[in-house]
């Protein structure tokens, strides 16, 4: 029996209706930008699987670190206790986070790390003495899954048995050029008539909406009205975060900087689940009290893994070489030429970029996981690349270390299927 066979007897696979999509691809080895399957044919990886192996699968550099680390100290309880790779991740981290940030608070995934920063807006308020219960997020976002995070995000046809159980959140339109006026309105309308706690956002680029982009000129007006009422502000770079936005960081792209940022893919550089929800002094300072019950009482039983902090830090080492750093330019480059290539397309409606992050909506009305979704996924893979197309949107988000032939390999794919479809 194949792997793909044994699968379906124990197996329950995330975000997938098993009566509908009941085979799942057997892939047995990943190097650099490429997965292989269990019948030898490989694949391109376009999404970096899904943004967290930005320096390569199996990368070397990578493994080495943690290959060492794992002889040394495989785990040791983080409450109470401490060790040099959380604290040379957070001396590193530091110096590349958005200036304002400084406490560093481990949890296990990008849904944990929003609960965490959900709880400590919540609490900050809390320990400052005002009840504070509600929570702006922008429509069309995505936190995650877990109930703080899917509470946040939004509203999806496939929440539908746990909106009752959802906190206390007011949703906002994404501001652009031609709403900004209405939104700011309607921002301050909600900060005016409830006690709002935070208003937590993806910068730049909602993910999940399919790369939709939206300009930090607009973001910026609403962070200076939750700035100006005390409301605190989350930026939610789980996705966004490390190198793909052409910043480290896309909160670098603003002026107000978030009281806290989400923080997850790619930040192990996809060996290990790990995630950090960071925060400036003025949220941890709120904390400290003579009081016990003013802590954070929030903890996972992995929290700060000596293995997946090792993978962190070397990650963030390879973030800041030279040549990361050059293959982000490089990748950058090559997006824009591809996009003048592709931007005229009959069957294209609109493109988009930034950074490493490229998109390009199809001229067909669709639902949003309608079949061609599902057509456009199986002519990539046959043709040996890796994109999932989110409704009728399709998107790159390559690892860095992707090569230029592999790039014109995804770039020329996709123009052979806006010829076929
Ligand atoms: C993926 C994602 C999450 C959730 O992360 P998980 O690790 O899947 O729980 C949260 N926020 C954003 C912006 C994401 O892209």
């Amino acid at each position: 029996m194949t792997l793909t066979q044994r699968d379906k007897k124990h197996l329950w696979h995330p975000l997938t209706q098993h009566k509908l999509h009941p085979d799942h691809l057997a892939i047995t080895k990943a190097k650099g930008a490429l997965l292989f399957d269990d019948q030898g044919k490989e694949y391109i990886d376009g999404i970096a699987s899904w943004y967290t192996c930005m320096y390569g699968h199996c990368n070397s550099y990578i493994t080495q670190k943690v290959a060492a680390q794992m002889q040394q100290l495989d785990h040791v309880v983080f409450a109470g206790f401490t060790h040099e790779p959380a604290v040379k991740l957070s001396e590193a981290l530091i110096t590349i986070l958005p200036k304002n940030q400084q406490k560093l608070f481990f949890s296990d995934n990008g849904s944990t790390s929003v609960d965490v920063a959900i709880k400590m807006a919540l609490q900050y308020h809390f320990n400052n003495g005002e009840k504070r219960t509600k929570i702006i997020a922008l429509e069309g976002g995505f936190h995650g899954d877990t109930f703080g995070a899917m509470s946040v995000s939004g509203l999806s046809v496939y929440n539908g048995p746990f909106e009752d159980f959802f906190i206390d959140v007011e949703r906002i339109p994404v501001p652009n050029k031609d709403n900004i006026e209405e939104v700011k309105n309607i921002i301050e309308k909600i900060i005016k008539e409830h006690h709002v706690a935070a208003f937590i956002y993806e910068p730049l680029v909602q993910g999940a909406a399919a790369m939709k982009m939206y300009a930090s000129e607009f973001l910026e007006e609403l962070l200076a009205i939750a700035k100006k009422n005390n409301v605190l502000t989350i930026a939610d770079e789980v996705m966004t975060g490390f190198g793909k936005t052409g910043k480290n960081f896309a909160s670098e792209y603003l002026y107000h900087l978030p009281d806290i940022i989400c923080l997850s893919k790619s930040l192990t550089a996809g060996l290990v689940p790990m995630a950090i929800t960071s925060c400036s002094q003025k949220i941890y300072d709120a904390f400290l009290s003579d009081e016990l019950g003013k802590g954070f009482f929030h903890g996972h039983t992995y929290s700060a893994n000596p293995i997946a902090c090792s993978a962190a830090l070397a990650g963030v080492e390879l973030l800041k070489s030279d040549e990361i750093q050059q293959n982000i330019e490089r990748i950058i480059l090559s997006h824009k030429k591809f996009d003048q290539r592709i931007k005229g397309h009959a069957k294209v409606r609109e493109t988009r970029q930034l950074g490493v992050i490229y998109a390009l909506d199809l001229h067909v009305a669709m639902e949003r996981y309608g079949n061609l979704r599902y057509q456009l996924f199986n002519f990539f893979m046959e043709n040996g690349v890796c994109l999932r197309p989110l409704g009728n949107t399709i998107y790159i988000l390559p690892p860095f270390v992707i090569t230029e032939d592999q790039l014109e390999k995804i770039y020329t794919t996709i123009e052979k299927a806006l010829d076929t479809f």
